[in-house]
């Protein structure tokens, strides 16, 4: 499979479009992707040691202003990680983003936690924090010393914030909750490395965060992830979990049960010249994001997505809202007529309150996920996209003689 099939495998096959038109988001390799993957070769350092992984923890963590950091073979291993390190325990329940891409709920099943799922807001459509603030002070009650779910009975020990579309979450707000509740927050800033919160970096925001190296992101490895933290202790069970848990890597002794979540040198080594680029990379998005939100300004029935001012996105994956009324066709119609057109567009992932994989699962509201699911749709985003295409896709969105009903 080329990457650019690779990076299609994950999407509806409604959307899918032939080789040779405009992708969602496939990854750039124009750096020294092939120099430092060569020099893993030719030292023989292939595999899950090697002097690229710890200059990528260094670089990732560097980079966000973090601490340390941690390597690990997804994003979502890194999340599992993180939350058994901020000491989430079975049974227990985690707040996590209704409208957020599955990872981080699995992640929080495979620690044998309940999610409880948090609607988005309707402007930026990250986690609604009121709504969060609202559920942890009047839904739960203060006993032992633990914040308990008054409904289920089971405590409430941490958050995972998704910062959705390289957008960030309203974070102070809540980290101010967690602090008064002893709550871990593991940041999901998977879609989001490089954002910023009120100048700081996400993942390096509360706790502990997770980044993705998966294809589809700003920047890629292949597959990979990492762990964020400013706490020593954290990083170091991080690496001890993600490394089987060897308390005697002599002798092979282990106290509990680890898991073989590491990344490769060769991954890492093409993490190390993604990272030289993602300044870069960042700028070119910003751009692609600028050039559809003039073109779109105008335009009745079609929302770009926004920036408050509090934050500065990455603009990960540029996705608009669609006003069936106003623009004469609904998002999915809108998905179709691209796709035709050789343009691959995606609908948002379907909310986790209607994932029969998250069955029984206590949600709060739902109805604003709901909505701006049934609305959004994301367009083309690479950063390898030419001006071109980019004028292609505007075109083909502004296309006067579309279909109305
Ligand atoms: C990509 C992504 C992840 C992690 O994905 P991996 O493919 O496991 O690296 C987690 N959460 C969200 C929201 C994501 O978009």
């Amino acid at each position: 499979m080329s990457d650019t099939e690779q990076a299609y495998t994950s999407y509806e096959p409604g959307a899918a479009v032939a080789a040779g038109s405009i992708p969602l988001c496939v990854p750039e390799l124009r750096g020294n992707e092939w120099r430092y993957v060569k020099e893993c070769l030719d030292t023989g350092w292939v595999s899950s040691v090697g002097p690229f992984v710890e200059q990528l923890e260094k670089s990732v963590a560097g980079y966000v202003g973090a601490a340390h950091g941690v390597a690990t073979s997804t994003g979502t291993a890194a999340l599992h990680v993180a939350l058994l390190v901020a000491g989430v325990k079975p049974d227990d329940e985690v707040l996590v983003s209704d409208l957020t891409f599955i990872a981080p709920a699995n992640a929080i099943r495979y620690a044998n936690a309940w999610p409880i799922l948090i609607d988005a807001e309707p402007v930026y459509w990250q986690m609604d924090v009121g709504r969060a603030i609202e559920f942890l002070e009047t839904q739960c009650k203060w006993t032992d010393g633990k914040l308990v779910n008054k409904v289920t009975g089971r405590r409430v020990s941490a958050i995972v914030p998704v910062h959705i579309l390289g957008h960030p979450v309203d974070l102070d707000p809540l980290i101010e909750v967690a602090n008064k509740y002893g709550l871990a927050i593991i940041e999901d800033a998977t879609e989001s490395l490089g954002a910023e919160y009120r100048g700081r970096k996400t993942g390096n925001l509360a706790h502990i965060g997770c980044f993705s190296f998966n294809g589809n992101k700003i920047i890629t490895t292949g597959g990979g992830g990492m762990i964020v933290t400013n706490d020593p202790a954290s990083a170091a069970k991080a690496k001890y979990l993600s490394t089987q848990a060897k308390d005697d890597p002599v002798e092979y002794v282990h106290k509990e049960t680890g898991f073989n979540y590491r990344l490769s040198n060769v991954q890492a080594a093409l993490g190390c010249a993604q990272m030289e680029l993602l300044d870069e990379f960042i700028a070119i998005k910003r751009s692609i994001a600028a050039e559809y939100a003039k073109a779109f300004a105008h335009l009745p029935g079609v929302t770009m997505m926004s920036e408050a001012s509090w934050a500065r996105s990455i603009f990960w994956l540029n996705t608009v809202l669609v006003d069936e009324e106003e623009y004469g066709e609904d998002s999915r119609a809108l998905m179709k007529r691209l796709a035709r057109r050789g343009i691959q567009a995606r609908p948002l992932w379907e909310p986790l309150h209607k994932s029969q994989a998250l069955q029984g699962v206590q949600s709060v509201g739902g109805e604003v996920a709901d909505d701006i699911n049934r609305r959004a749709l994301s367009l083309p985003s690479s950063v390898g996209m030419t001006p071109e295409q980019v004028q292609e896709v505007i075109g083909a969105v502004c296309e006067p003689g579309r279909v109305t009903r």
